[in-house]
């Protein structure tokens, strides 16, 4: 029989974990999942913690799965209205308005943050209050970008209760919509703005401090987590490693200039 090498071995414990936190009966969102969707999501077994990998071999990549419905859309109004006046979770009774996301539609810079705040609930838009102005920063200051070339979304689209934390249920009934968001956008490099994100797009239940520092392999797109703007806001002694991981991201943007 093949031997699977430690690091793919660890690789796919750790994508099993964080499936499993994520579904009640521990039963991966590919068993779900079209058949002949494309699926890299490994079977969930009782995973014993990796807390001790901290250096390793490349992942592969991490594949988005693609409902029937979700694989006809052309374009990101077409996400849109999938979306609809969504009722598939209970975030649906809080919220004042879904927020989809905006900005460049062919990005080569794509930012995915945790879920939408108070600000964010009443207008509509992704990262426009105190930590989007931050962002904001971050993207035209650090990265000399114009906000409105880059994409902005979030794993949520729906703003949680009191700004708590997102839920299993709640990642996984949105995860569709940011999939093909990502798959229609197809930036080079995708930034993961916090733990939610950065643990979404690696499909790792690492904390942010272990995942920060690597670059992912988002469906063959980079990926960079760093901190969520609203931590800088709380630490701003942290601002310095999140200019080292921009300095990533525009080394990446470089490498794979046209
Ligand atoms: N925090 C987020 O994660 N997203 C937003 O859109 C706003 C604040």
């Amino acid at each position: 029989m093949t031997k699977v090498p430690d690091d793919v071995r660890l690789d796919l414990r750790e994508r099993a974990r964080y499936f499993a936190e994520l579904t009640d009966v521990g039963v991966p969102r590919s068993a779900l999942s079209a058949p002949g969707s494309a699926v890299s999501a490994p079977p969930v077994a009782p995973v014993a913690p990796v807390a001790s990998v901290v250096a390793r071999a490349p992942r592969a990549p991490v594949a988005p799965v693609f409902t029937p419905e979700g694989a006809a859309l052309p374009d990101l109004e077409g996400v849109r209205g999938w979306i609809g006046d969504c009722q598939r979770c209970k975030l649906a009774g809080g919220r004042k308005t879904i927020v989809f996301g905006q900005g460049n539609p062919e990005a080569r810079l794509m930012f995915v943050g945790e879920a939408p705040g108070a600000d964010e609930d009443e207008q509509g838009l992704a990262f426009v209050g105190r930590a989007g102005q931050l962002l904001t920063d971050i993207i035209e200051k650090g990265l000399k970008i114009p906000r409105r070339d880059v994409f902005i979304a979030n794993v949520l689209k729906c703003r949680p209760p009191q700004n708590r934390n997102p839920e299993p249920d709640e990642i996984l009934s949105c995860q569709p919509f940011l999939e093909k968001q990502i798959a229609l956008i197809r930036p080079r490099v995708l930034v993961g703005l916090g733990k939610f994100s950065a643990q979404w797009l690696f499909k790792s239940m690492e904390p942010i401090s272990r995942l920060r520092g690597r670059i992912g392999d988002y469906d063959g797109i980079k990926v960079v987590p760093t901190f969520h703007p609203a931590y800088l806001l709380r630490n701003p002694g942290a601002k310095k490693d999140v200019w080292e991981d921009m300095k990533v991201v525009r080394r990446l943007l470089a490498e794979d200039e046209p």
